[in-house]
């Protein structure tokens, strides 16, 4: 009998029906004679209503009731998902993070995982029951109080568990077939791609497809634990994300997708000395605030005044918390002034091809050029580029480089089954 790890998200149970519809597959995979684990998300946009409602009590949530908060939209389905079980005919069980053994760090609201301990789910397990674990959520080693992972940490949970418990694969059930060459909910014709190595899987989630957690596929390469992201809504098979041999490698289409981010901001540290030490005061400032940044730009100083300018970008949430942390270290960096910029966007080819073909960064900005897409700041992986745009021409960038990198699908749409693509 093998263990089966199963992850639904949120646009998967966001009804009393799609729940019962869920419940019946769960129970199907236990027919089959598998032990069934699954991870389940808070119904369709809870988790972002909850997060409206605290904004209007208070502006700045404190983090640990924040997380409170959060945590109890995976509660309400992971009950509702064991009751509709309990009506097939089945025995299962929820838990909360905490209750299967979830432990991690007590950064709330991005809390890692340290470890994990599932021994009640492997009790429950053993005595024949379906157990349903709460997603996103966790229990923190030092003050034990209640975390969650970040948004879209279901996946991770999921992973996690499957590594902990000796899962074969862990299925991420999802609103679209699969993994694709671009989002489907902007590109129409993108086509889905059946398996990916970690390696580009990791550069698309991080360059903001926001199919699969970026801490979830890290995980799962750290366990060479492959990833079957599929659909509720369907019975087609769909994308793995496994360890690729170099011989098959060697035949992978060159590039493997378009991403894209609307969430980030910039920020532009103007006349900055232009002497050793300044750039690593500023990002000690912004590090020590808990901000990870992500492209950084250093100007040319001009000669006449032996100052620079620097520009990074960092996730939009936390661009307050940057804007304050560098205005209260201004006088000790001794730069000019700070400019902000929200409405930014950014758009990235990722392949694994790239590596040993010449000219694909030519093309990607052919490409946006002959779209007529001004581009603000480059960076580059060997299997990834990368650019910021205004963020209201992101979609005509994504469709714009899918094309002239022939990713679009000539056999028909992608289908988007559910979801609000909030
Ligand atoms: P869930 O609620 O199941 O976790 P998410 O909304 O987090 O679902 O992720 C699924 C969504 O990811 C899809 O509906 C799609 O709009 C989006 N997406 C972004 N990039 C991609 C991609 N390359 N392939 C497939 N889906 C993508
Ligand atoms: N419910 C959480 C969110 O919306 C976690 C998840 O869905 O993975 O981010
Ligand atoms: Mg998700």
């Amino acid at each position: 009998m093998g263990l089966v790890v199963q992850k639904y998200g949120g646009s998967s149970v966001a009804d009393a029906d799609r729940i019962k519809a869920v419940a019946q597959r769960i129970v199907a995979t236990r027919k089959a004679g598998n032990d069934v684990c699954v991870v389940v998300s808070a119904m369709g946009d809870t988790t972002d209503d909850l997060l409206d409602l605290a904004a209007q009590v208070a502006p700045l949530p404190p983090a640990r009731e924040l997380d409170m908060l959060l945590t109890s939209g995976e509660r309400i389905s992971m009950a509702l998902l064991a009751m509709a079980i309990a009506n097939l005919g089945m025995e299962a069980w929820s838990f909360t993070g905490s209750q299967a053994g979830v432990i991690t760090d007590s950064r709330h609201g991005k809390a890692q995982i340290i470890d994990v301990t599932p021994g009640r789910i492997r009790d429950a397990l053993d005595k024949g029951r379906i157990t349903i674990v709460a997603g996103f959520q966790g229990v923190a080693q030092d003050t034990k109080d209640v975390t969650t992972l970040g948004r879209g940490g279901s996946d991770t949970t999921a992973v996690a568990l499957a590594a902990a418990l000796g899962a074969e694969v862990c299925e991420i059930y999802t609103d679209v077939d699969g993994v694709f060459t671009a989002d489907p909910r902007i590109v129409t014709t993108a086509r889905q791609i059946p398996k990916l190595s970690y390696e580009e899987m990791l550069e698309m989630a991080s360059s903001g497809a926001k199919i699969l957690h970026l801490r979830c596929v890290e995980y799962a390469r750290r366990f060479s634990l492959p990833i079957h992201v599929r659909s509720s809504f369907s019975t087609k098979p769909g994308t793995w994300i496994l360890d690729i041999p170099p011989e098959e490698q060697m035949e992978a289409p060159i590039i493997s997708g378009v991403a894209h981010e609307r969430g980030e901001a910039k920020i532009t540290v103007v006349g900055v000395p232009d002497k050793p030490g300044e750039a690593a005061q500023i990002f000690t400032v912004v590090a020590d605030a808990g901000i990870n940044i992500d492209m950084i730009v250093q100007n040319v100083s001009s000669v006449a005044t032996g100052r620079t300018d620097i520009t990074f970008t960092l996730p939009s949430t936390e661009l307050t918390n940057a804007m304050g942390a560098l205005t209260k270290a201004q006088d000790q960096i001794g730069f000019e002034s700070l400019q902000s910029d929200d409405q930014i966007g950014k758009v990235s080819l990722v392949g694994a091809g790239m590596r040993t073909h010449p000219g694909v960064t030519a093309k990607f900005l052919s490409a946006l050029a002959d779209a007529g897409i001004n581009v603000e700041m480059i960076s580059t992986s060997q299997i990834r580029i990368s650019v910021v745009v205004r963020e209201h021409e992101l979609p005509a960038a994504v469709a714009a480089l899918h094309s002239a990198f022939e990713l679009d699908d000539t056999g028909g749409e992608a289908t988007v089954y559910g979801g609000t693509g909030r």
